[in-house]
């Protein structure tokens, strides 16, 4: 049990800086910048560099994860047209809500949505605790996701994916007078 919530506590979405992490100017529209993960004490800490700032960085040799991209400015906005939940927007609830008993369906989600190629698998990371924590770059809006990667047994898969299932199509509480959304776009 002990395990379960520490775990949960790894669930993390890392966004994207507006500034450089070192020199703190503003990221310009179509720049180029380099991110960096690294692990501090078990917790994981991103750094966004613009190119002058990552020469000196790169020096350290620190970090488990780097890679490259470009900032786009605006950043792009969630998709608001969908009201019902969809697999991307249950993980980003389920992950925020940080309950263990969820281990299996985030980790399950996050496997839907590299498959949606919506997110990438840029690595594991074997931690020195037994812990595996599989680091996604999310590939639209540059945010990075850990989330400790679960095994799941065989005859445990078709309760979990039922689970996910409910979870999508049960509208929340809150949008119960909202029955006639449910019925766009499908
Ligand atoms: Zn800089």
């Amino acid at each position: 049990m002990f395990g379960a919530m520490k775990m949960a506590q790894e669930w993390d979405i890392k966004p994207l800086s507006k500034v450089c992490t070192a020199c703190q100017r503003p990221f310009e529209d179509g720049e180029r910048y380099t991110t960096r993960l690294v692990e501090r004490e078990g917790r994981y800490e991103r750094g966004d560099y613009c190119v002058v700032c990552w020469e000196r960085e790169r020096v350290e040799g620190l970090g488990c994860s780097r890679w490259t991209g470009i900032f786009h400015r605006p950043p792009p906005a969630p998709d608001r047209k969908v009201r019902k939940e969809t697999a991307e927007t249950l993980l980003r609830r389920l992950m925020g809500e940080k309950d263990p008993a969820r281990a299996e369906a985030v980790y399950i989600l996050a496997v839907m949505l590299e498959r949606q190629r919506v997110l990438v698998e840029q690595r594991v990371e074997n931690r020195s605790d037994g812990m595996a924590l599989a680091v996604y770059l999310h590939r639209r809006s540059s945010e990075t996701f850990l989330i400790p990667v679960v095994s799941i047994a065989e005859d445990r898969l078709p309760i979990v994916q039922e689970e996910i299932l409910r979870l999508l199509t049960s509208p929340e509480p809150a949008a119960a007078g909202e029955g006639a959304a449910a019925t766009e776009g499908t």
